[in-house]
């Protein structure tokens, strides 16, 4: 994407939400003036238009450039300027022909096509501050950690490819994006690509759609690095899984980086073709849990000395405490603890904060689960019917996950034990007692099976 591209992707939104008069009115003249770090200058034709776009349309002309740059801009200027006759382009990363206006956008903005001049930048895809050296290792991640930074030290070698899986917030994309920034600093030249599988998926409906396949091939196919962020979208996408098979097979026989990071290991996603599942399955599988308290603590330090921002241990301590479930909710409360406390301009204490965080408390943030979704996420997480799941059959594949929900029942929603056996098709109580007494046994061993639970729990109390 250059800025070109990303002003018409930005204006294109905005379109949508506002009459044809005011966005003709207040965006028409507008255009990308300059990029510098993040900021944003955009360039407007007079000062009324200025003080409008600031006063009226700043927060969504923001939100809307921080999603299509993965919050690399921070901060938007606005300068009185004409727009120049040869804007510069600032390409990312791929190198793309001066591509034909894009048909979803106002023609009104089409600009004339210019020769580009490229300059290879990280700012757009990804964000400078998801790197190693801002990433805390603790034992629950420490093995995507290590395979990610294996992966640097030589890429498309042993883990290829590498597939990073676990629940919301836990630090997925952090590494896909460090794994980008650590090998463009390495090797300056390197062709990274990064993209959540929802992009990827887009891009290909696009390109089908305006007969630019080869563009699309030849913009996948090329890179040395392809990072596919939240894979798990592209279950049920028939097509697109078709596509992404061939470029997968491409990149990896030319010894091709490419890593993906996706909320389950493969074989749970529903509907992945059994052929893309075994690719997946032949490099390296690491998964990133829960942090441990210490962990938890030293994420905090870290994320206050980003911030230059001090806390004492002891509050520190409290907020993990209270804060169990993922580093994003832990970056969260600190952040709004700081914004209370720089407001009010007073300095934290263990007093002040703990108002603070009664949001977050483990209690008061929990979900209210019912059976019925409880027994539909463990039947995602398995790809299973809920016909099979709840019928009579006995066979393992469904005996298992069903001793699951029951013991989750049990465990996560108190429930009786006539009552479990209800809910699962009019079993008898005695058949719940003794898939609770089973799972909490397999529990104490099985490693996989506290994962697989870890995972549905996570995605049972998401928001
Ligand atoms: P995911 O992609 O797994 O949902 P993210 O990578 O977006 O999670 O992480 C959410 C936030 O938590 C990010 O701001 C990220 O920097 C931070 N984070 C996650 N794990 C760690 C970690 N181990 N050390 C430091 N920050 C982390
Ligand atoms: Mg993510």
């Amino acid at each position: 994407m250059n800025t070109n591209e990303l002003w018409q992707a930005v204006l294109g939104e905005l379109e949508l939400t506002l009459s044809k008069a005011n966005f003709t009115t207040w965006f028409k003249h507008t255009f990308v003036s300059e990029i510098d770090g993040q900021m944003i200058m955009i360039g407007v034709p007079n000062l009324f238009t200025k003080a409008w776009l600031e006063k009226k349309y700043a927060k969504e002309i923001l939100h809307s450039l921080q999603e299509h740059t993965n919050n690399a801009i921070r901060q938007i200027s606005y300068r009185v300027e004409a727009r120049p006759a040869n804007p510069q382009i600032i390409t990312v990363f791929e190198k793309e022909q001066a591509s034909p206006t894009q048909s979803a956008q106002p023609s009104s903005f089409h600009t004339p096509q210019q020769p580009q001049k490229e300059i290879r930048t990280g700012e757009f895809s990804l964000n400078g501050k998801y790197c190693f050296e801002t990433f805390v290792v603790g034992k629950q991640n420490e093995l995507a950690h290590a395979a990610a930074q294996a992966v640097c030290s030589q890429p498309g070698g042993v883990y290829n490819p590498l597939y990073i899986y676990g629940g919301v917030g836990l630090g997925k994309t952090h590494l896909l994006q460090a794994i980008g920034n650590e090998l463009i600093r390495k090797m300056p030249s390197t062709k990274i690509l990064y993209v959540t599988s929802e992009r990827f998926t887009n891009d290909f409906i696009t390109a089908l759609r305006s007969n630019r396949m080869n563009e699309f091939k030849n913009r996948y196919r090329t890179v040395d690095v392809l990072l596919v962020d939240d894979i798990q979208f592209l279950g049920g996408k028939e097509e697109t899984q078709e596509e992404f098979f061939h470029t997968f097979n491409q990149l990896h026989q030319n010894n091709r980086q490419i890593v993906i990071s996706s909320d389950r290991p493969p074989k749970a996603i529903q509907a992945l073709e059994d052929r893309l599942i075994s690719r997946f399955e032949c490099g390296m599988l690491a998964d990133v849990g829960s942090p441990d308290f210490e962990t938890r603590v030293a994420i905090l330090e870290t994320k206050c000395k980003e911030k230059a921002y001090q806390l004492e241990r002891e509050i520190l301590h409290h907020v993990a405490t209270i804060v169990q479930t993922n580093v994003r909710e832990l970056e969260g409360a600190l952040n709004k603890i700081i914004a209370f406390h720089q407001f009010k301009n007073v300095r934290a204490t263990l007093e002040s904060v703990k108002p603070i965080l009664t949001s977050f408390q483990p209690m008061s943030t929990k979900k209210t689960i019912t059976p019925k979704q409880l027994i539909q996420a463990v039947a995602l997480y398995f790809d299973l019917q809920l016909d099979d799941l709840l019928g009579q059959s006995r066979q393992k594949r469904l005996a298992f996950p069903r001793q699951i929900i029951m013991y989750l029942m049990r465990e996560e929603m108190k429930a009786s034990y006539p009552s479990i056996g209800a809910e699962l098709g009019g079993r008898d109580h005695t058949t719940a007692m003794h898939a609770y007494g089973k799972i909490s046994t397999c529990l104490l061993e099985d490693e996989r099976l506290q994962h697989d639970l870890e995972l549905i729990k996570q995605k049972l109390y998401a928001y």
